[in-house]
Parts: C-alpha cells; structure tokens; sequence
C-alpha cells in the first residue's frame, strides 16, 4: 500500500521520531502547527477512528498522555491541544493524533532540536 505515515513506522522514510513501542509511533509535524507539534501513530494502518481497534487506541492514548507530560515539562508551553480528523478534515489516510502545543510567546525551536529534548525524555 502507498501509505506516507506506514512508510514511516516502517522506517522506510525519515521523521523526527520521539517515541515508539510494538503498536505506536510518534514523531514531529513536518508542517507544525506550533514548535513540538506531534503526531501519533498506529504502526498498522487504519484509516480512521472509525477502523482503529480498542486495544491500539488505548495504546495511541496512553503515548499522548506520556508525551503530554514530557512537552509540559521540557517546552515551557501554555495549552496543548489533542486533535484527531476524519473524513474531509483528514488530509493523510492513516489513523493520527495531533498533539499541538499553545504558547504565550512562541519559542525558536526547530524540529531537530525538538527531537532531541523530547526523545530524551519520554
Ligand atoms: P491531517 O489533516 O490530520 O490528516 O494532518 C496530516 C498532518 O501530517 C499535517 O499536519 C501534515 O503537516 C503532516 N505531515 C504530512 N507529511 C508528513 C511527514 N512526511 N512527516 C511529518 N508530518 C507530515
Ligand atoms: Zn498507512
């Protein structure tokens, strides 16, 4: 299948990584939102909440709660915002959480530096 986000939990095409365990994937938004946008994702695919299976959804859960803690602790951020589209609000058709972090004042992370404070942490 020519899915963009199964190549990347099979490794086959680069991204800013910052977790993973046998059923999820996280990594950054090529296109963030806000510095330490994060995606995550099933490593099966499924297209969207509808397809997605209980158990791995727990699982997505849990992650975002982990990183929840980490982007909290290590980005100094003001709100973080969980966000999941379906159907003509989803531009790529594998199941994804958007993690988007709020600031008051907008730091000059990039991505690479990004990677770096979080994977650390989580
Ligand atoms: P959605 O509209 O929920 O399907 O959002 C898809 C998200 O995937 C967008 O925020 C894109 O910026 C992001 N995206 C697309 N391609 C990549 C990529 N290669 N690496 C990381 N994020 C990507
Ligand atoms: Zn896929």
């Amino acid at each position: 299948m020519n899915c963009l986000f199964c190549k990347i939990a099979n490794h086959e095409l680069d991204a800013y990584i910052i977790y993973e365990d046998d059923l999820t994937l996280a990594f950054l938004d090529i296109n963030p939102i806000s510095p330490g946008h994060t995606l995550i994702i099933p490593k099966a695919h499924f297209l969207d909440l509808e397809a997605i299976d209980q158990p791995t959804l727990d699982n997505l859960m849990m992650v975002a709660k982990k990183i929840n803690i980490v982007i909290k602790e290590k980005l100094n951020i003001d709100g973080l915002r969980l966000v999941q589209n379906n159907g003509s609000f989803q531009e790529v058709p594998h199941f994804h959480l958007h993690l988007i972090p709020h600031y008051q004042e907008k730091p000059t992370y990039n991505l690479e530096q990004i990677k770096l404070l979080l994977k650390q942490s989580i």
